[in-house]
Formats: structure tokens, C-alpha cells, sequence
């Protein structure tokens, strides 16, 4: 069954091109939905529309039936994860992750609960205290997962999260997150310009150019049978 609907979105800036345009996708639940494509082709905007952090210009998105279109980013069930993990760092990672959860009015003793659930979730167990400036660039981006996690959204939304990090680290962290997200049968949007990264992780991959859908497929069928030049090129370097 599908939660996300992604209808005919488009999202054009003032003066510019369609940095979407007319983008439909519906997205089964649990699912993990790689979108991948080159630098401009549109992925960053199309994910901060589902977020709510980009207005569409046409077209409609609703979650589980509902329609989020025009809702605040506060008011969708979706956590997101930026490239650049913007973690508070005036604060200490557990309050980094309480935050939220106060907000919800949720009792101290309840987030404490969760927070500590969520920390072991992504192998921090025991960090709450460290100042986040003293964490390393997958640790931070760890906490910022788990920052997501503990509001329990229903669509997670990840925006090239491992872009800033060494390689040997994506490919563990790319692992980590994959069996988080089949743990909690957390449905996923993961926008990466890294083929190896798609096809290593999805469970369908959308490949865009020019806001547009080019292939949509598994990644078995991408890769055995690429319809873009953007994955075929990298398959040949692999060859
Ligand atoms: P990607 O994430 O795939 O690299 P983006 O979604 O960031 O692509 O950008 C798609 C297109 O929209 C690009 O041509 C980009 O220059 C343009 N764009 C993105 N954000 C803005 C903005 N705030 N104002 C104007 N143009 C933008
Ligand atoms: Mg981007």
C-alpha cells in the first residue's frame, strides 16, 4: 500500500526553469526510494517540498490520505536530514534530541526514555552528554539521524547525508542506515548524486534529469539495464 502520493508536482523559482517539473511518485510503505541524478536535476527541491520547506507550484502531495501540500514542515509526518546537519551546538547531543519532544509537551521522564532508545538505535549509546562539536563527522550526522527518528515520523527524508563524509564512512554509514530503516519499517526518501549509493541501498531507484523522472525501477534492473547516460557512464567505470 502506498502513504506517499506525489502528484504531478511541479515547482518552478521566479524567473528561472522548472527545477521540478510535473513529478509524480507514489511510494509503498516501508519502502526505501532512492532519488538519484546528477547536480540540478532537482532532487534537493522535490525532497524539501515533500518536508515542506519549498512551496510546489502545482500539483499535490498527500501523506496516509492526507493532503500535505500546503502544510508547515511542523504539521507533515516527515523528519528530515540535511546535507550539512545544522545540530545545535550550543547543546548537548541529548538535549539536541529532547527539543522536539518538549515541544510536544512530553514528559521528562517519557523523553528521556526515547531518547535513550534512539541513541542506542544509531550506536551512541551513552553520548547524551557530549557537546556535538565533539563528535565526529558520522557521529554528528548519527545524532541528526536520531534527531529525525525520535519525533517517530512516518516518511524519513534524507538529503545526500553522508555527502561531507570520507568514503570508507559512507559505505558503513549507508549500511547502518539501510538496517535502521528495515528495523523500523520506516518508509524513505534518499536523495544521493552517488550511483554506488543507490544501487546499494534502494529498494526502488527514481533516476531524475531536468526535474523529471528518466528510469524507475529496482536497482537490479537499473543496473542491468541503465536507461540514463548518468548511470550507465558509472557502470562502465565499474566495468
Ligand atoms: P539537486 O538537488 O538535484 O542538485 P536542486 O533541487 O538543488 O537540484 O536544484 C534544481 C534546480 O533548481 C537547479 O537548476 C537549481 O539551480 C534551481 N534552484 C534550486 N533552488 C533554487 C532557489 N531557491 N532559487 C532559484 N533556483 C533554485
Ligand atoms: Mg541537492
Amino acid at each position: 500500500m502506498s502513504v506517499l502520493h506525489i502528484v504531478e508536482v511541479t515547482k518552478t523559482f521566479p524567473g528561472g526553469t522548472n527545477a521540478v517539473d510535473s513529478f509524480s511518485l507514489d511510494v509503498a510503505d516501508g519502502e526505501l526510494v532512492c532519488l538519484l541524478g546528477p547536480s540540478g536535476s532537482g532532487k534537493s527541491t522535490l525532497l524539501r517540498m515533500v518536508g515542506g520547506f519549498e512551496q510546489p507550484t502545482g500539483g499535490r502531495i498527500t501523506i496516509d490520505g492526507e493532503d500535505v501540500t500546503h502544510l508547515p514542515p511542523e504539521r507533515r509526518p516527515t523528519g528530515m536530514v540535511f546535507q550539512s546537519h545544522a545540530l545545535w551546538t550550543h547543546m548537548n547531543v541529548f538535549k539536541n534530541l529532547a527539543f522536539g519532544l518538549k515541544l510536544r509537551h512530553m514528559p521528562a521522564n517519557l523523553i528521556k526514555e526515547k531518547v535513550e532508545a534512539v541513541l542506542e538505535l544509531v550506536g551512541l549509546a551513552g553520548y547524551g552528554d557530549r557537546m556535538t562539536t565533539q563528535l565526529s563527522g558520522g557521529q554528528q550526522q548519527r545524532v541528526a539521524l536520531a534527531r529525525s527518528l525520535v519525533l517517530e515520523p512516518k516518511i524519513l527524508l534524507l538529503d545526500e547525508p553522508f555527502a561531507s563524509l570520507d568514503q570508507h564512512l559512507r559505505e558503513r554509514l549507508r549500511e547502518e542506515v539501510r538496517d535502521i530503516q528495515q528495523r523500523l519499517k520506516i518508509t524513505t526518501l534518499f536523495v544521493t548524486h552517488g550511483q554506488d549509493e543507490a544501487l546499494s541501498m534502494a529498494d526502488r531507484i527514481v533516476v531524475m534529469a531536468n526535474g523529471k523522472t528518466e528510469q524507475i525501477d529496482r536497482p537490479d534492473v537499473v543496473y542491468r539495464n541503465p536507461q540514463t547516460p548518468f548511470v550507465a557512464g558509472f557502470i562502465g567505470t565499474m566495468n
